[in-house]
């Protein structure tokens, strides 16, 4: 299938043209078409799948009738809102839209927090069709009357689990109030708790469902290995694991941002080009600090979650975890940045005692036994193989005595560094509470229509019955398998 089968106009394919896509990845197959129709959209995928294109192509084409080479601002009124999570996200969809759009003489802009209103209250004034915002920042500007949205026909949520983990589901719901009944929305999301179920029946019309990857589910191209290790020798594995491979760069994760900063000035020292990102920095030096890494100027890019969100950086070949997350999910969106577009990833967990519970969780959740390798010289706590899989208490901070000598050399205690599926699981049920069958995760079956008052219903049943629900048809769950480098 190539775009022009998509039913895109001449001008938006020349600019997919432009930017060497051939071939429409799963999402962009079945969300242009339906975009295109005027309906809504529920659509359940990650970052990596193509979805910016998938809702951004068939938003300029629906918006083009309103293109306008005016320069009077009352020809160029809000027509379309996209709602990100992050600055950097809100940043990267933008740059779709102006990349899609450079045929199209609509105007876009993108507005967040943490910057200057002035230049954006300009921009908002001269007349634009297409604003990318972060929902505080565009209340700011609801609030100071800088913005119209009563004429908004298009809506776009994306990433709304990310918007429910950082609070700004109320924020949502006030912008929602402010927009005309009549229009499209779209609401994208990686995973869908009740909560963004809930979110979604107050947002959308009989929506149809778009899926490409079962929530949660990770792609198979990546690699995971744990490394057990002392919480005070995590720092120097660290900077052990990147001088024996000084061609990867690897997106380090940290739970606080002062660990992050920390952690950045500690290889830096150890001459290993690092720098580190997090909310307390800058917009101005978080967009250089990230273009430093993306031009491979820096190898190692130390992170928090938050920061982390919506990073689009091509080809990273690890994610490493120097402390796991709090949250199984955010293992998944972690790793979501490496193995992307059918490449090979690799993820690396430095895991202490204290954290075992925290793996455990992740296991469960990714249905993989992740196999675990210590690393002679950075031998885990002693009571490491005997830790429970529940919580220990507070984590001690990690890397205190990480300028201490190393403990003498223990042997290695490894499993195969491949992807080892729990056979144990393998032996009962593969057929997962909402109905999937881990038997068979990439059969390909046809999109489904559902609103999500029906989703809801499905999954609260068979979670009533306690038993395996029967298997309901599941759109395709492949991350743009065979796709090739941009
Ligand atoms: P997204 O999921 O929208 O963040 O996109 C992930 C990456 O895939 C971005 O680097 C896009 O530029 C890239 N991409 C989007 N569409 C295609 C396509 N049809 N073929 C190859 N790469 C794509």
């Amino acid at each position: 299938m190539s775009f022009a089968d998509l039913g895109l106009n001449p001008e938006l394919l020349r600019a997919v043209a432009d930017t060497g896509y051939t071939t429409p990845t799963p999402i962009q197959q079945q969300a242009i078409p339906v975009v295109l129709s005027g309906r809504d959209v529920m659509g359940g995928a990650q970052t990596g799948t193509g979805k910016t294109a998938g809702f951004t192509l068939p938003l300029l084409q629906r918006l083009s009738r309103h293109a306008s080479t005016s320069t009077s601002p009352a020809r160029h009124p809000v027509r379309a809102l996209i709602l990100a999570p992050t600055r950097e996200l809100a940043m990267q969809v933008f740059e779709s839209v102006k990349t899609y759009s450079k045929y199209v003489p609509l105007r876009s802009t993108c507005i967040y927090g943490g910057v200057d209103m002035k230049p954006q209250i300009q921009e908002l004034r001269n007349g634009v069709e297409i604003v990318v915002a972060t929902p505080g920042r565009l209340l700011d500007h609801v609030q100071q009357r800088t913005i119209v949205l009563n004429q908004v026909e298009m809506l776009v949520l994306d990433e709304a689990d990310r918007m429910l983990d950082m609070g700004f589901i109320p924020d949502i719901r006030r912008i929602l109030d402010l927009l005309p009944a009549s229009r499209q929305s779209l609401l994208f999301s990686a995973t869908f708790s009740d909560e963004i179920k809930k979110l979604a029946d107050q947002m959308l019309k009989e929506p149809q469902l778009i899926e490409v990857a079962r929530r949660n589910m990770v792609s198979e191209t990546i690699t995971h290995r744990v490394h057990p290790v002392s919480a005070g020798l995590k720092r120097n594995l660290l900077a052990h694991i990147l001088r024996h491979e000084p061609d990867t760069q690897a997106l380090v994760f940290v739970a606080t941002k002062i660990e992050c900063g920390r952690l950045a000035h500690f290889l830096e020292r150890h001459d290993i080009a690092a720098d580190a990102i997090h909310g307390d920095k800058g917009q101005a030096q978080r967009t250089e600090t990230l273009e430093a890494f993306k031009s491979g100027k820096l190898r190692v890019l130390v992170a928090t979650d938050v920061a982390a969100r919506g990073l689009d950086i091509d080809d990273l070949p690890s994610v490493i975890n120097f402390e796991l997350p709090h949250t199984a999910e955010d293992y998944v969106h972690r790793i979501g940045r490496t193995g992307r577009a059918g490449r090979q990833g690799r993820a690396v967990s430095l895991v202490s005692a204290e954290e075992k519970h925290l793996l455990a969780e992740i296991e469960k959740l990714i249905k993989l036994q992740i196999p675990q390798e210590a690393v002679p010289g950075f031998d885990p706590e002693p009571d490491f193989h005997d830790a429970g899989t529940r919580g220990r208490g507070r984590r001690s901070p990690s890397g205190k005595t990480s300028d201490a000598p190393r403990e003498p050399a223990p042997s290695v205690r490894s499993t195969p560094p491949s992807r080892n599926v729990d056979t144990r699981r393998r032996g009962k049920s593969m057929i997962a509470a909402d109905g999937f069958d881990f038997s068979k995760p990439y059969e390909p079956t046809t999109p489904v229509a559902a609103t999500s008052a029906s989703l809801q219903s499905t999954e609260t049943a068979a979670e009533k019955r306690g038993a395996p629900p029967r298997r309901h048809a599941r759109p395709i769950a492949v991350l743009l398998g065979g796709l090739g480098r941009k």
